[in-house]
C-alpha cells in the first residue's frame, strides 16, 4: 500500500496541510508531486457544474483541461492513463465544503480511460476524458453522509438556478444519462408505533397544522404523517407531547420553513391530543 503521510481514509485537510503533505501544487484537481512521486486527485463538488460520478465501487474520475477537448496525454491526464506502468502512487480526496480535503484513499485505475460528451467552461460541447479510479485494499465505496449529499446537492441546485434558460436548456440535454450512486451512511430514529399511532387518532383525518382533511387515503385510512414539533435529530423527544399529524404538504413545510408561528400552533394541538383520548 503506498505510503499515505499518516493519513487515514476520513480525515480532513484544508488546503495548505494538503498542499504540505504530499508537496504539491495548491490549485486544480490533478496535482502531481515530483517529490513524493505521487499523483493527488481531487473530486471537488463545490466546483463545476459536471461532476466525477460513483457508480458501485468505480468513481469515473474527469480529466484535466477546462476548456475544448480534452487531450489524454496532456499533463496529469497521461500521468494518471500511465499510473498502471510509471510507478507514481495516485491518491484520491473530495471535497463537499469549501477547504475541507476529506481523504479517501491511494486508488488505482480500474478500467481503459473512455471519452464523453459535455459543456466546457465557455458552454460549448467538447470531449473529455473519464479515468475509472478504484480505492486500494477493500476496494469499496467510501460511504457520505447525509448532510455532505445535501452540501453537494444544495451547492449544485444553486448553480443550476442561476443558469439563463438556454445554458438551462444546453446542458440538460447534454447530461449524461446515467444517475451516479453513493453509499450514504444515517442515523435512523426508531419511533414509538404508539405514540405515532395515538397522535393520528387524534388527527381524526385531519391535517393538524392546516386543519384540511388528508388528501388521499390508503386502506381505507385518510393518510397523515406524523411530525415531532422539535426535531428527534435535534434532540427532540419522542413523547405524544411532541407529536402532531399532518399531511404531507404541511410535513414538507415543517422540514423546510419550519416558521415560529407553525410551531407554536403545533405545540397547542400536541398539548390538546394529550388530553384527548383519556
Ligand atoms: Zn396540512
Ligand atoms: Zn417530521
Amino acid at each position: 500500500m503506498p505510503y499515505a503521510h499518516g493519513l487515514k481514509p476520513g480525515d480532513v485537510l484544508d488546503n495548505d496541510k494538503l498542499t504540505q503533505l504530499f508537496k504539491c501544487g495548491n490549485a486544480g484537481g490533478m496535482r502531481r508531486s515530483k517529490e513524493t512521486n505521487s499523483l493527488v486527485l481531487i473530486s471537488d463538488h463545490t466546483k463545476s457544474l459536471y461532476d466525477d460520478r460513483w457508480d458501485g465501487d468505480i468513481c469515473h474520475y474527469t480529466g484535466m483541461g477546462q476548456v475544448g477537448d480534452q487531450d489524454i496525454n496532456y499533463m496529469q491526464n497521461r500521468t494518471l492513463a500511465e499510473s498502471t506502468t510509471n510507478g507514481v502512487d495516485v491518491y484520491l480526496f473530495e471535497v463537499f465544503k469549501p477547504n475541507q480535503y476529506i481523504y479517501r484513499g491511494p486508488v488505482k485505475l480500474a478500467g481503459r480511460p473512455y471519452t464523453e460528451r459535455q459543456l466546457d467552461r465557455e458552454k460549448n460541447l467538447r470531449t473529455v476524458w473519464v479515468f475509472p479510479v478504484q480505492l486500494l485494499g477493500n476496494n469499496k465505496q467510501p460511504t457520505v453522509t447525509v448532510d455532505e449529499l445535501e452540501d453537494k446537492q444544495a451547492h449544485r441546485e444553486k448553480q443550476a438556478r442561476n443558469l439563463s434558460d438556454a445554458e438551462l436548456a444546453k446542458r440538460a440535454k447534454s447530461s449524461g444519462s446515467k444517475a451516479g450512486t453513493r453509499r450514504v451512511s444515517t442515523t435512523v430514529y426508531e419511533r414509538n408505533e404508539f405514540i405515532a399511532e395515538y397522535a393520528k387518532r387524534c388527527a381524526k383525518g385531519i391535517c393538524q397544522l392546516c386543519d384540511q382533511p388528508a388528501p388521499f387515503s390508503k386502506n381505507g385510512v385518510p393518510f397523515l404523517e406524523v411530525h415531532h414539533i422539535e426535531w428527534l435529530s435535534r434532540g427532540g423527544e419522542d413523547t405524544v407531547e411532541n407529536t402532531v399529524a399532518l399531511c404531507p404538504n404541511c410535513h414538507r413545510k415543517m422540514h423546510i420553513l419550519d416558521l415560529p408561528a407553525d410551531i407554536q400552533k403545533l405545540k397547542s394541538r400536541a398539548r390538546s391530543n394529550a388530553q384527548t383520548l383519556e
